[in-house]
């Protein structure tokens, strides 16, 4: 076994091979670019070399200086993740000149699946069924009308050496031909170098099915099963489950065989996937081979108890593969979630954001040494195969940001359980408890997802989220009343426990300014429209009013951002999470987003030309604590005003002297009054 690997990949992918290689007891090397320095990928390896600036052209793409990150640090094998180099043909070739092994099939491989079209040609010749079409080298224009007229339409126009959901145009008459092949073409030419197309008979309500193989060098090749991945968006995966609903032992077998062809024709070694569209009646067709891992491999792992990683080390320094076909089974039921920083209700848009917050369900975590990775070991370790298990993916930690450079992927999360609704109810649980603050997601719309009734009965096709967006995307609704009464609990917590120093804020409500009765109104902005909560606290009790609704309310704990209220007969347990003027709460699965309309926020922030300092609010000047004339620093302490029962100290914005004060103590001001003349610098503004 290799005592030394580079990952040549960042972020998950690169977090879970080096998981993978410690159990193994293998060194890790990772490669970072400057965006990565303080990245988890780098944390979880033993050495790390900067290879580059944050743009992946000239980091993570960059061949060279991954080879010689590899020759510097002894590193004996590459693992090049998915995505950057893993389908690069003349990187695997550089590797094996230097010396080095790369951990993925030969080079010839890659290059003959690279191509959709040749590797149809080549599919074809070994009798694995293909979607009616036209895939040949000529490239004529009226020929690939004539070819997609032949076909019938709707026909699906695709680039050859397209990836990742790019570079496909759906035709639904011959007269939209040309202007749909222009435009793909104008696409693949500069997404990929290389304008060629496919055409191919467009099926309706299709199903994406996959079948996993892995093929070691002594001519062995096997199937694992396959993975349904037809819930798409923008023909990208966003849930895979293994195994597929419905499926019969026939079909899988049939499946598998064709996938086992495909892989012996060209040569294959490693790990493979080879992706078939199914229609409705089972009939399915060759659709391209992705020549790596592929991203949704856990649901694979979780009901077949392997370590795909694994294998991939062994096959790749030349070790037979562990087991074969008949040593192979399936148990229980995975999904896989894919957890991304986008906009659901804006076409799916990538997002890109700090991770202020993230809050990830207890689970089997992947990058803890010793611990079982897959849920069939951890069912034979602790016989608990009938209790769902969850394993998260991920290569970023609160703190981190999601930026422009990379794929906007968060997390993924799967879960295991001995049947497929178990699974749907665990990873709705697991989502659930996905809680993230300061960058849009699509959790709230995987949970709604998962918790579809068409999903739910498994009535599965590559549309499901369009036919249902209505319902998979409704309009945003008010936040609850236990999200305000979180919000509103944890504002004042904030502001007691900065009263009274750190201490329980609780314990001291009573001494603190609470012999009289007070009301405190706070304003928020729901996704919806405008929300005022009060709080009236006499002594240690309080009243919660929302909506015209009261209700006694009393703080049982609060423990960071987590929250325990009594509010009425219930208790309300939930997080609430500050991220600037916005108040994240997450409470019975909701995450409520509230911008606090803070008075103070913005108080004491000096206009530039007038000098003014004004009140953030209407209230009472209750002390002056500087003379005109004086002379302070920034920060400076100059009044005190009580409004909305609360006292609020105004300082000074910037070093400078007090010009001018409007008002004396016992004064009733207006929202908005000017308080002060403050003039910048040392000169009087009389002067
Ligand atoms: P496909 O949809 O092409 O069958 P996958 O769904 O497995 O393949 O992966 C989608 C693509 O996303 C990959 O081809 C890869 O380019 C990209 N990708 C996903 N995660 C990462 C990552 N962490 N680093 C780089 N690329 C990634
Ligand atoms: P990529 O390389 O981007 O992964 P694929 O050829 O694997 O491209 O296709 C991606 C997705 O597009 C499939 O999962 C499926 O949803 C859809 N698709 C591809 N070919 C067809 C087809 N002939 N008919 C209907 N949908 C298709
Ligand atoms: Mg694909």
């Amino acid at each position: 076994m290799f005592t030394k690997i580079l990952i040549a990949n960042r972020g998950e992918i690169a977090c879970r091979v080096a998981a993978t290689a410690r159990r193994l007891g293998i060194k890790t090397v990772a490669v970072y670019s400057e965006a990565d320095a303080q990245a988890r990928h780098v944390a979880a390896c033993d050495e790390a070399i900067l290879i580059g600036p944050a743009a992946a052209r000239d980091s993570y793409l960059r061949a060279d200086r991954i080879l010689a990150a590899a020759r510097a640090s002894g590193a004996q094998a590459i693992h090049p993740g998915y995505g950057f180099l893993s389908e690069n043909d003349a990187f695997a070739e550089a590797c094996a000149a230097a010396g080095i092994v790369f951990i993925g099939p030969p080079a010839s491989a890659i290059r003959a699946m690279g191509s959709k079209s040749a590797a149809k040609t080549l599919m074809e010749k070994a009798g694995v069924p293909l979607v009616p079409g036209y895939h040949g080298a000529d490239q004529d224009g009226a020929l690939l009308r004539r070819a997609a007229d032949a076909i019938g339409y709707p026909v699906l126009i695709k680039a050859s050496a397209g990836g990742g959901g790019k570079g496909m145009r759906i035709v639904e008459t011959s007269g939209e031909f040309d202007a749909a092949l222009a435009s793909c073409q104008r696409e693949a030419i500069n997404s990929f170098g290389d304008d060629s197309v496919l055409v191919e008979k467009y099926l309706t309500r299709p199903r994406h099915i996959e079948i996993q193989v892995f093929a070691d060098s002594h001519g062995e090749c096997v199937y694992l099963f396959e993975r349904d991945c037809s819930v798409q968006r923008r023909h990208q995966k966003v849930l895979e489950e293994a195994p597929a609903p419905g499926m019969s032992h026939e079909r899988r077998r049939a499946m598998g065989e064709a996938a086992v062809a495909a892989a012996r024709a060209v040569g294959y070694v490693g790990a493979g996937t080879v992706e078939f569209i199914a229609n409705q009646d089972g009939s399915f067709y060759f659709m391209e081979m992705n020549t790596r891992l592929q991203v949704e491999h856990p649901v694979t792992e979780m009901i077949t108890g392997t370590d795909l990683v694994e294998w991939q080390l062994r096959v790749a320094c030349g070790e037979p593969l562990p087991c074969r076909q008949q040593d192979l089974s399936m148990s229980g039921h995975a999904i896989e979630a894919r957890v991304y920083a986008e906009n659901p209700d804006k076409g799916f848009l990538p997002a890109i954001g700090t991770l202020h917050y993230f809050c990830q369900p207890p689970a089997l975590e992947f990058c803890t040494p010793a611990r079982p990775l897959t849920a069939a070991a951890v069912a034979a370790e602790a016989a608990v195969a009938t209790r769902p298990v969850v394993r998260i993916d991920s290569g970023v930690a609160q703190g981190d940001a999601i930026s422009p450079y990379y794929d906007p992927m968060i997390a993924k999360l799967i879960v295991w359980a001995p049947t497929r609704d178990q699974a749907c109810v665990a990873m709705v649980a697991a989502l659930a408890q996905v809680e993230i603050a300061g960058l849009a997601t699509n959790v709230a719309f995987l949970k709604r997802l998962v918790g579809s009734a068409p999903f739910r009965a498994a009535d599965l096709d590559t549309g499901l989220i369009e036919r249902h967006r209505d319902a998979l995307l409704p309009a945003p609704c008010p936040a609850s009343r236990h999200a305000l009464a979180l919000a509103a609990a944890s504002i004042l917590a904030a502001e007691l426990r900065q009263a009274v120093g750190n201490s329980d804020p609780w314990a001291d409500v009573g001494g603190w300014r609470m012999n009289s009765r007070l009301t405190r109104t706070l304003r928020f902005d729901d996704e919806v429209g405008a929300r005022a909560a009060s709080i009236a606290y006499s002594g240690d009790h309080w009243t919660f009013t929302l909506d015209g609704k009261s209700d006694d309310m009393l703080l049982v704990a609060a423990e960071g951002q987590r929250l325990a209220l009594r509010l009425g007969h219930e208790t309300v347990h939930g997080n609430a999470v500050r991220v600037g003027e916005m108040v994240h709460v997450f409470v019975d699965g909701e995450h409520a987003q509230l911008h606090w309309q803070d008075p103070m926020a913005h108080a004491g922030e000096l206009e530039e030309e007038g000098g003014r300092l004004t009140a953030p609010m209407p209230g009472k000047i209750v002390a002056l604590l500087v003379e005109q004339g004086a002379s302070v620093q920034k920060g400076a302490p100059l009044l005190i005003m009580e409004a909305m029962k609360m006292e609020h100290t105004i300082c000074a914005p910037h070093d400078g002297v007090v010009a001018e004060l409007m008002y004396a103590v016992g004064d009733q001001v207006a929202d908005g009054a000017q308080l002060i003349v403050f003039a910048l610098g040392a000169t009087p503004a009389a002067a």
